[in-house]
């Protein structure tokens, strides 16, 4: 059981400077996240597509700004839980929060922030049979995209 002032649902940039701003009131945050990397959609969805639109930034990419965030959080020691989902959340009797996820990790918490955004992101694979599987589409330079693929499971 990991006890804290507040759990935050979801790692995206909202979730992220969540911990800044209760940083700055002295509480500490830890994140939960059901993928495996910070950044929400500007991560899982468009690392590379350029970002205009953020104050006193004239632009970025989804990766740049979630890189940004982490560094700008790194000061408060936020704990992160990621690739779990959230499945549960009660209030207790004494009026904190029991937190529960799909990993079977718990939190009491005297508040839950849910930046849950468009929802959990959830791995998608494709269901096809003796086909290889695509697993990732992220280029390695700028010149050059690339599949990796995985042999057949059967
Ligand atoms: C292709 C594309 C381009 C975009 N371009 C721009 C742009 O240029 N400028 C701009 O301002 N906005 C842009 N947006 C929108 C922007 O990305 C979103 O507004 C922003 O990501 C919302 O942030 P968020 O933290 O609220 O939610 P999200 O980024 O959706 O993050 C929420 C996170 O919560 C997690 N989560 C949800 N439920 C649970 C649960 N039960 N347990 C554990 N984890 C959970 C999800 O897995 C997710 O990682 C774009 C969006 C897309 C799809």
């Amino acid at each position: 059981m990991i006890h804290t002032d507040v759990v935050i649902v979801g790692a995206g940039p909202c979730g992220l400077f969540q911990v800044f701003e209760l940083g700055l009131l002295g509480l500490k945050a830890e994140v939960v996240d059901s993928i495996r990397q910070p950044g929400g959609q500007c991560s899982e969805l468009y690392p590379d597509k350029p970002i205009y639109d953020i104050p006193g930034i004239p632009v970025c990419t989804g990766e740049g700004l979630t890189t940004s965030l982490m560094k700008q959080i790194e000061p408060f020691e936020p704990g992160f839980h990621l690739g779990q989902e959230v499945q549960t959340l009660k209030r207790n009797d004494d009026d904190t929060f029991l937190v529960e996820t799909s990993k079977g990790t718990q939190f009491t918490a005297k508040a839950v922030v849910i930046a849950a955004g468009v929802g959990s992101f959830q791995p998608r694979p494709l269901h096809v049979n003796c086909v290889p599987l695509l697993v990732s589409t992220r280029n390695v330079s700028s010149s050059l995209r690339f599949s990796v693929c995985t042999s057949c499971p059967r």
